[in-house]
């Protein structure tokens, strides 16, 4: 059966897409893609390119907890030519329940008060057909991306990071790191 090309796999062929970003990703995320794929090899840690990714005072909690005392983060690591190296040559090669969760929620703005009525403007909207809202190509909607967003930073929460920070040593109570949320 024909099935169509994705969105995203369009925004593939034609420029350097999301993919391309540096995308943080929280304990959770990685104990779902090494359970996944069995690799352990795809992310590293490293104080972001631009420094407007810790310059986030509208989001204390991102501000706070991603990054260690020495601005650096959990990232995944990006190929020679600089993407993802779970990007295919047809979009992401990680089921969507496995993505990072930062993956998922794009082109969604938000900060940990809650998600944005605007979406990111770096989705190529040119490529939709007639009629199509970015939403509607995607499959997303807001109700999944609101439990997505809660698991998000819930996760950060668990931020290993935000420890060594403050000196904690344990994990906290109600750190539920790497389980789905419903
Ligand atoms: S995990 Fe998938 S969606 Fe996220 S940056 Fe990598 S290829 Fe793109």
């Amino acid at each position: 059966m024909f099935q169509e090309e994705s969105l995203c796999s369009r925004c593939a062929r034609v420029r350097k897409t999301c993919c391309y970003f540096e995308i943080y990703v929280t304990p959770g995320d990685v104990k779902r893609i090494a359970a996944y794929s069995g690799r352990t090899d795809f992310h590293e840690f490293r104080v972001p390119a631009d420094a407007n990714y810790l310059d986030q005072d509208d989001d204390p909690a991102w501000r706070d907890q991603v990054a260690g005392e020495d601005g650096r983060r959990r990232v995944l690591k990006r190929r020679a030519g600089d993407a993802c190296t779970f990007l295919g040559a047809h979009g992401c090669t990680l089921p969507l329940e496995v993505r990072p969760l930062v993956c998922r929620l794009h082109p969604y703005e938000y900060t940990e008060a809650g998600i944005s009525e605007e979406l990111s403007d770096s989705c190529p909207t040119h490529l939709l057909k007639h009629g199509q809202t970015l939403l509607i190509a995607l499959d997303m909607n807001l109700e999944v991306a609101r439990r997505w967003h809660r698991q998000l930073y819930a996760e950060i929460r668990c931020e290993p990071l935000r420890w060594r920070r403050s000196g904690s040593q344990s994990l906290s109570l109600g750190c539920q790191v790497g389980r789905e949320m419903r």
